[in-house]
């Protein structure tokens, strides 16, 4: 068998460790180990019924070939128009479909917007923890990811300070997310409009994910485009996955200003040609039936809240153990550095021992760059949660006790 050499593309590429987790708890529960799973990325809810039925229906119409690379126009008029909605204060123009670029996910459309915008030097800020894909997609582009620690006294939110610090002349882009995965926090007006008014005045792109937006509990979670309106050099990045429970069929956007949406589409043009047709007929349907839309998501979003309350309650009750409480997204970070590792990341170990012993499955903090700490996601029925929690309580007496 010849020996596979990776090319350079690659070389320095790490598998998603976040992916990995699933396909490992999948392949447990395929052997006939009852497995907890926490470490899920998606939710556990059905794709709303609805958009289900839009779908056959677009089928029946003929659904079933290419469309436009940048996607088909009243899924774009859509998203234009709720992007135009979100924008604040006068003067305002509103957001024009050719500013929309729709693409096989939202991951997608980082690829897209991190291959336009950066390149072999170009430095990238990127809040730590992170999504793990931020800096495996920035490498890709040949850029360099700059992880910016979070602070842990603010929820591992960054300020203005933090950002500065980490600048160089090189720094090209700024990828912000809130509600963050892996933290849950939730960046609001004030917080957000510092970080953007700084990227403004260095002149920064900024490529703010707002996947998580509609899931946020006690208050909402502000777009940027409510925030600072129409910078010269934002990307919104969203998609369907996360808040109407669509993870499988793969929309996403990002919102970029003329000349930039029709690079990415270029891009696109030579990797996937356009998301799936009969997708993005169901995404329209998400975003344009707007009463069914609005009534699925609060449902969905009540129910990560008692379920992130389920948690927070058990461990509430264990001292010493530190956590980001979630302000939004279906994730909780907790702080697991105190147990005895040895030489290992703490958060490792303890993912490990958690489903060998426990088979609960967890994504280790290293994933997202605080290998210290795990990520345990509650978009999984209550009981199960809470069962999780409990698992998660114990195997910690036993590393610290
Ligand atoms: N952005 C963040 C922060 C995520 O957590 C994920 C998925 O886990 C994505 C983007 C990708 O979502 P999509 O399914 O739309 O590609």
């Amino acid at each position: 068998m010849p020996e596979f050499a990776p090319s350079a593309n690659i070389a320095a590429l790490n598998e998603s460790a976040t992916i990995a987790v699933s396909a490992h708890a999948r392949a447990l529960r395929a052997a006939g180990v009852p497995v907890v799973d926490l470490g899920a990325g998606e939710p556990d809810f059905d794709t709303p019924s609805f958009i289900c039925r839009a779908a056959q229906r677009a089928l029946d119409a003929g659904a079933t070939r290419y469309t436009a690379t940048e996607g088909i126009l009243p899924l774009r008029e859509a998203i234009a128009d709720a992007a135009t909605a979100l924008r604040g204060g006068p003067p305002a123009r509103p957001v024009e479909p050719d500013e929309v670029v729709v693409s096989t996910g939202s991951k997608q459309a980082l690829m897209n917007a991190c291959f336009a915008l950066f390149g072999p030097d170009d430095e990238v800020l990127i809040p730590t923890p992170a999504w793990t894909s931020y800096y495996e997609i920035v490498r890709l582009a040949r850029a360099v990811p700059v992880p910016v620690p979070g602070d842990p006294t603010d929820g591992l939110r960054v300020n203005r300070q933090a950002l500065e610090q980490a600048a160089t002349a090189r720094t090209r882009g700024l990828i912000l997310n809130s509600p963050c995965n892996p933290t849950g926090a939730v960046y609001d007006r004030q917080a957000f409009g510092d970080l953007l008014a700084l990227a403004e005045s260095r002149g920064w792109w900024v490529i703010s994910d707002e996947i998580y937006r509609h899931i946020a509990y006690e208050t909402a979670a502000p777009s940027s485009l409510t925030i600072a309106g129409w910078p010269s050099r934002l990307v919104v990045v969203d998609g369907v996955a996360k808040a109407y429970a669509m993870t499988g069929w793969r929309i996403g956007w990002a919102i970029a200003p003329r000349s930039l949406a029709r690079a990415m589409a270029a891009l696109q043009s030579h990797t996937t040609s356009n998301a799936a047709a009969v997708s993005q007929h169901a995404a329209l349907a998400a975003l344009s039936c707007r009463e069914e839309a609005a009534a699925a998501v609060a449902g969905m979003v009540a129910a990560f809240r008692e379920r992130r309350d389920a948690a927070l309650a058990v461990f509430r009750d264990e001292p010493r153990l530190r956590w980001v409480t979630p302000q939004g997204a279906f994730y909780l970070f907790l702080d697991v550095s105190d147990i005895a590792s040895g030489d290992e990341a703490a958060g490792s170990v303890f993912a490990r021992h958690l489903l060998d012993r426990h088979h609960t499955v967890v994504v280790p903090g290293a994933a997202f760059l605080a290998p210290g700490w795990i990520r345990m996601s509650y978009a999984a029925p209550q009981d199960v949660v809470r069962d999780g929690a409990r698992r998660i309580v114990t195997a910690r007496r036993e590393l610290t006790d």
